[in-house]
């Protein structure tokens, strides 16, 4: 199984296929754009230092994509040292997923780490200008070995998605999904009761908060398909590891888990 992960520029229709009406106005997009780079310079998402283009600047990247050694191949926690190895939570107990990953990851205590700034940007502060350069690091760093039937993100709850206005996983797995040509299933995984932000709680506390929270929307079966299920930060897994044995106890052939961030 391989997971393709085509350039972008891959399947965008040329200009010529489009006609001279809409290669004027990209041109007109390109100006306005660089005239408004100019006016007001983008700002890192990380440091909030100028910087060239939008995003982050080169060293908050370089901590970003900063690289580990090691990982669990179950789920994904990073090692500071080779080889890779199962963890003592997965030899204890295998997780409802099949395998988890992370595209990036920094300490939980490091609040002013960058991609927990534009993250907490984004989520707290309404930014939803940051999901653009958080996007181009899942592209960047999502595995390219596996091919999946639908893409889920982790829905919210009614109450939490009105308080927000946006589901911060459904705009990292809709961009996804059309790369990975895969179905983007924004309702298959519903929320049917409001929980307590996992931020706040310890690890035992968040298990038992998540217990029983999701549900496979009744329109709707997993049964047979590969699924990946897409959420902003792994912390300790309470949250897909609760949404991974919904979807698996309703038939789904896999679940994999791609999350931009690992909290430590
Ligand atoms: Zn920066
Ligand atoms: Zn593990």
């Amino acid at each position: 199984m391989r997971l393709r992960l085509e350039p972008a520029s891959a399947r965008q229709p040329t200009t010529h296929s489009l006609g001279p009406s809409c290669s004027r106005r990209r041109r007109v997009r390109t100006f306005t754009e660089h005239a408004l780079r100019l006016l007001y310079p983008p700002s890192c998402r990380g440091c909030g230092s100028r910087c060239r283009r939008p995003g982050f600047c080169e060293p908050c990247r370089e901590l970003v994509l900063a690289a580990f050694e090691a990982i669990c191949p179950r789920c994904g926690r990073p090692f500071p040292s080779r080889p890779d190895h199962l963890c003592g939570r997965c030899l204890a107990r295998s997780p409802a997923f099949d395998r988890a990953r992370s595209c990036a990851v920094y300490a939980r205590s490091a609040s002013d780490a960058p991609l927990a700034r534009a993250l907490h940007g984004l989520k707290y502060l309404g930014d939803v200008s940051c999901a653009r350069p958080l996007t181009r690091i899942l592209f960047e760093r999502a595995p390219h070995d596996r091919t999946y039937d639908a893409v889920l993100p982790v829905p919210l709850h009614i109450d939490r998605l009105r308080w927000r206005g946006f589901n911060q996983a459904i705009l990292l797995a809709r961009p996804l999904a059309r790369r990975l040509r895969a179905e983007l299933r924004v309702d298959g995984l519903v929320r049917v009761r409001p929980t307590t932000p996992q931020i706040e709680l310890g690890v035992r506390e968040r298990q038992s908060n998540i217990r029983g929270a999701f549900a496979v929307a009744r329109d709707w079966s997993p049964r047979d398909l590969r699924l990946l299920l897409v959420d902003d930060v792994f912390t300790t897994g309470a949250t897909v590891e609760e949404c991974s044995r919904t979807l698996r106890r309703a038939g789904a052939a896999s679940v994999d888990v791609l999350t931009l961030a690992r909290a430590l």
